[in-house]
């Protein structure tokens, strides 16, 4: 079996359009706007957000950041103080999830996106049965509302 896995970069079209430094897009980390270009905002794997997984998870979550920074700077109001969150699921089987959650925030000494401390959590290796249960379940009203937010 060959598992292949080519080389990670933001798409061609992030290039043409100048928004990359190296493989990806630098931007300002507080409002997800290009740090090369005014009022182009980058979410997702091609922008570059530190410490956030390179997820569906944390594009929508730096969807709804952008989205609300926008509507403020229409409306010439400040941007909010940025937070993120990411959370990778895993379902076993039916009845068995688990899952690891991040909050980010944005450390204004570095301008970086790191974890909020403690904020996190994974699912223990000694759970019960109704805890992964209860799991399995989340997830699927995750992807419910996760589709619903994405695709309206
Ligand atoms: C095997 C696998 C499993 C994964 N599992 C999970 C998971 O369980 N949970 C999770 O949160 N994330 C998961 N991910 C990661 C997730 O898929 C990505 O992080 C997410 O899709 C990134 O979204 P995006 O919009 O940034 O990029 P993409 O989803 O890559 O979307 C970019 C889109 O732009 C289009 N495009 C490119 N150039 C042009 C152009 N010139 N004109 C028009 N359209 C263009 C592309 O066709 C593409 O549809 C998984 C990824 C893989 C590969």
């Amino acid at each position: 079996m060959i598992n292949f896995i080519p080389p990670q970069k933001a798409a061609e079209l992030a290039f043409d359009m100048d928004l990359t430094e190296g493989n990806w897009c630098p931007v300002n980390r507080a409002t997800m706007e290009s740090s090369r270009h005014n009022n182009i905002y980058v979410i997702g794997d091609s922008c570059i957000a530190d410490v956030m997984p390179k997820s569906g998870f944390s594009a929508n979550s730096q969807a709804k950041l952008a989205a609300v920074q926008i509507i403020r700077n229409l409306r010439g109001q400040d941007p909010v103080e940025p937070a993120w969150s990411n959370v990778c699921f895993s379902r076993v089987n039916v009845e068995y999830g688990v899952s690891i959650a991040d909050i980010f925030r944005l450390d204004r000494a570095t301008n970086r996106i790191i974890l909020t401390p403690d904020s996190g959590g994974v699912s223990p290796l000694n759970a019960s049965h109704q805890f992964n249960r209860m799991e399995a379940l989340y997830q699927e009203a995750w992807i419910e509302n996760f589709v619903a937010d994405s695709f309206g």
